[in-house]
């Protein structure tokens, strides 16, 4: 019961809000946030590193062979920079060494490591370091026993490592995709929420041919997450909460099929599960009209344009978000407390 408890609870608070980000289109795009952490003064990286990787990652140090954790590491996962977590290696890169210190044979694509020549202690080689933060990571030698040639040898200490996990995906349609993805972002499981559009019949449609209410496309998130951090009944709990199931084709003052509710399932079980909850809910009357939620498999989804991602993180600042969005998500934020990212 206690689901149910808080469904209500939550109804009071989202029934017939709409978002109407119509008015919003031509925002500026301000996606692109920069994370470039050159400019931090050596207190502030004192700060966040322990001793040990600050003294190999800020002071160039090595640490002693054979004696790193990831040496003899050989977990699935990606390897970060301790320094920004920048992701620079993953699990399949990493080869047996002899040499003392994880190697790979390649790094992660997207000019994320800077080499640069090194002629200290009398030798020639060439340093590695993070294009991001500066950090030193090793050095890179042309004499790797794979097909590339290459041997990244990093040290331990400049690294960090997340571990694989097993992602499921689900993609839910509620009205204004800015609140659905603002409160799904900040859920502990919740490895990402993008806005988008979804179930439609043109491809890659922009804002403004979502909006017509012609392409057949529903505002939606799509969320990736961890079923062992989340579970598949409290996202869908959730997204009954966050908005308004029983209006067909509408959200509030949000009018057209791009503003219905929708599951578009990924698999069986999240079928099932859509279906198990709408008739709990419907069998308990928790709405006072009947659900009209459609579940359909999933069969397209097109990211919007990048001024709707985190349109509310972003934009904290505007009116509109300060008015309408904040209250909301304030509220959900202080219901779900147990359940977000720490
Ligand atoms: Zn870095």
């Amino acid at each position: 019961m206690k689901t149910i408890v808080q469904i209500n609870v939550l109804l009071l608070i989202f029934l017939f809000n709409s978002c109407g980000n119509a008015q919003n289109e031509n925002q500026n795009d301000n996606k692109n946030k920069t994370n470039n952490m050159k400019n931090l003064t050596e207190k502030e990286w004192k700060e966040r590193l322990t001793e040990e990787q600050y003294h190999i990652l800020r002071e160039k140090g090595t640490e002693r062979p054979f004696s790193g954790k990831y040496y003899m590491h050989n977990e699935k996962g990606i390897y970060k920079c301790a320094g920004c977590g920048a992701e620079l290696f993953t699990h399949d890169m990493k080869f047996e060494s002899e040499c003392g210190w994880p190697s790979f044979d390649k790094e992660i694509e997207g000019g994320k490591i800077v080499q640069t020549p090194d002629y200290s202690h009398g030798m020639r080689r060439v340093e590695i370091t993070c294009a991001n933060c500066g950090g030193h990571l090793g050095h890179v030698f042309d004499d790797g026993p794979t097909e590339t040639g290459q041997r990244y040898c990093v040290n331990s200490e400049s690294l960090t490592f997340e571990p694989e996990q097993t992602l499921d995906t689900i993609t839910l349609a509620a009205g204004c995709f800015w609140c659905v993805e603002a409160a799904f972002d900040k859920l502990e499981g919740i490895v990402s929420a993008v806005s988008g559009y979804a179930g439609g019949h043109l491809k890659n449609p922009s804002y403004r041919e979502v909006c017509t209410g012609t392409t057949g496309h529903a505002e939606a998130v799509q969320i990736a997450y961890n079923p062992e951090k989340i579970s598949l009944e409290k996202i869908l709990e959730i997204f009954f909460t966050i908005h308004d199931p029983t209006t067909l084709n509408r959200q509030g003052g949000d009018i057209g099929t791009q503003y219905r509710s929708g599951i578009f399932y990924h698999n069986d079980q999240q079928k099932q599960s859509a279906e198990k909850i709408i008739a709990t809910l419907n069998a308990q009357k928790v709405f006072p009209d009947p659900i009209v939620t459609e579940i359909t498999p999933f069969t397209n989804f097109y990211s919007a344009e990048n001024y709707h991602q985190e349109y509310y993180e972003l934009n904290q600042q505007e009116p509109y978000c300060q008015l309408v969005v904040k209250p909301k998500l304030d509220k959900f934020y202080k219901v779900y407390k147990e359940l977000l990212k720490k």
